[in-house]
């Protein structure tokens, strides 16, 4: 358990949550003494947040080789896709003039359609053209914000963010349907004002998850739970068991308010105002910003965990229900088969969609 009180320091320090691993933490730390530990836990600091590879059933060398071949991966990604490297390709693409149609890969561009579906879906709620906006904000700035920004800088941006058609993909080959991760040279971007700018905040990490999990599977692994930052998929089970993952109280950080018993093949994703946020003048501001006001969302809720068949779906989903609120967030599920979402009120009350794997502990809030 010593283990597991360091994490939370580290959590502390980097302001996200870890608890969806703590269960499996405690787990390794409860093995008998002396026995050949069952599962091997790797950790990496990568996108901003602590990610954890729990590997199973297999010899450590393998679990070692295989978790390294999965860092190397999320490495990669984050090369492409952050916003906070100047030399990755998103970086690059928002580095050019407005309305110009730029060149993007076939990786970025199929990510970037599948995260437009949830756009046309929950009508601009999820949007992947806030970097300009976010940067404002600061939640990830060094050192973060700890007040709002000017309230000119925010109308000047709200008016400037185009109401629809923000973020503009092309093919120039053989249209969507054919549409390969090669097909580099036929694929095209067009952001479409300077208050558009890419940031896949909301959808990279799960992302970055679901490419672990395939590298994972590639070698040999059956068993694991891939996890960054509450971004979290399982595949298999823990020595014929399910898989135990808690969801944390919004308010207070050190409490599990619900347990999730998975097995077999299926991301697990929170998002949450407690993640990144600063209090200012007793006010809560947190990093989940909705399009239409430019300020952070005030849908009545604190957290959204949303299960579904992949870490991307489920990524994409969370910021999307957070932003909409309970009643639009889960008639969006609706649309995105083997999707299902726990939702915590503002209060602390539970709102659970059909399909929904859990248990709700009732815990004081
Ligand atoms: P989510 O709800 O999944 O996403 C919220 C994030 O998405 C916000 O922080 C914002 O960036 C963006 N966003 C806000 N509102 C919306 C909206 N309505 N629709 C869509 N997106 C929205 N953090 C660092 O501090 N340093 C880093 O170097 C760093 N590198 C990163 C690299 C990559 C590839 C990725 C994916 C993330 C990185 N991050 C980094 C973290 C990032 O800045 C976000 O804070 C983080 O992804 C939030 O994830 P979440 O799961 O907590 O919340
Ligand atoms: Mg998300």
């Amino acid at each position: 358990m010593r283990e597991m009180k360091s994490g939370w320091r580290v959590a502390v320090r980097y302001g996200f949550p870890l608890l969806m691993v703590a269960l499996l933490v405690a787990a390794l730390w409860m093995s008998p003494r002396g026995a050949q530990p069952q599962l091997h836990l790797h950790t990496r600091l990568l996108m901003g947040t602590l990610v954890n590879l729990t590997i199973g059933s297999v010899p450590r060398s393998q679990a070692d080789q295989a978790a390294q071949q999965a860092f190397a991966e999320m490495v990669r990604i984050e090369e492409v896709m952050s916003s906070h490297r100047s030399d990755s390709e998103v970086s690059r693409i928002n580095q050019v003039s407005r309305e110009t149609w730029q060149p993007v890969s076939g990786e970025l561009g199929l990510l970037l359609r599948q995260g437009l579906q949830v756009t046309t879906l929950s009508q601009g709620a999820f949007a992947m053209g806030l970097e300009p906006l976010t940067r404002l904000w600061g939640f990830s700035g060094n050192p973060p914000a700890t007040q709002p920004p000017p309230s000119a800088d925010l109308a000047r941006w709200l008016q400037a963010y185009p109401s629809s058609g923000a973020i503009e993909l092309r093919y120039l080959g053989e249209g969507a349907a054919a549409l390969q991760e090669s097909d580099q040279s036929t694929l095209q971007v067009r952001l479409k004002t300077q208050s558009v700018g890419l940031d896949l905040g909301a959808i990279a990490k799960g992302y970055a998850v679901d490419r672990a999990v395939a590298i994972l599977q590639q070698a040999g692994i059956k068993d694991a739970v891939v996890d960054a930052g509450g971004n979290l998929r399982i595949i298999g089970s823990k020595e014929g068991k399910p898989w135990r993952i808690g969801v944390q109280s919004p308010r207070q950080q050190d409490q599990v308010v619900a347990v999730s018993q998975l097995s077999g093949n299926m991301a697990m994703v929170t998002s949450g105002d407690y993640e990144r946020f600063f209090l200012y003048e007793g006010k809560r501001y947190h990093h989940i910003i909705d399009p239409g006001t430019g300020l952070p969302a005030r849908s009545g809720l604190s957290s959204v965990t949303v299960q579904a068949p992949d870490a991307t779906t489920a990524d994409a989903l969370s910021t999307a229900l957070f932003v909409l609120g309970a009643e639009k967030g889960l008639s969006l599920l609706s649309h995105f088969p083997g999707s299902a979402a726990l939702l915590i009120t503002e209060e602390g009350k539970p709102i659970r969609s059909a399909g929904f794997v859990g248990e709700w502990l009732s815990v004081p809030q």
